[in-house]
């Protein structure tokens, strides 16, 4: 997995209590190059067979996502809440809430505020 970027200390911490809510969410997972080989070899799968049956171009076409299921959420997403690639997952996965989050993401993600320390 990537690594994610250092955290602000002096702000909350949201600890993630697995709800899967953003694995629903339609939209780009992005993946790096990176990522994708870590992935495909992860799955014990060919990488150019892997970007084309796994991911397609995001929505900016800046590079790869992850492929939705016809229900909008993510391919790897397994019953409610289960990452198939969890130890391998994209940093945008990894880094949200925390690294990053966009206006009104407080309403959709169960995670819960833990005290700066
Ligand atoms: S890769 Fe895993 S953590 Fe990321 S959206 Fe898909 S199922 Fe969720
Ligand atoms: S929506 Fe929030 S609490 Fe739910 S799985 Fe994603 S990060 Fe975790």
């Amino acid at each position: 997995m990537s690594e994610i970027p250092s955290l602000d200390s002096s702000k909350p911490y949201y600890q993630c209590v697995r709800c899967g809510n953003c694995c629903r969410w339609p939209g780009d997972v992005n993946v790096t190059p990176e990522e994708v080989s870590t992935i495909a070899a992860f799955l014990g799968r060919d990488e150019a067979e892997f970007i084309s049956s796994c991911t397609r171009l995001n929505a900016n076409r800046t590079g790869l996502s992850i492929i939705d299921k016809p229900n909008g959420e993510c391919l790897f997403l397994e019953g409610v809440n289960t990452c198939q690639i969890q130890s391998v997952k994209p940093i945008q996965c990894a880094g949200f809430p925390n690294v990053w989050n966009f206006p009104g993401w407080r309403e959709k993600c169960e995670a819960v505020e833990v005290a700066a320390s």
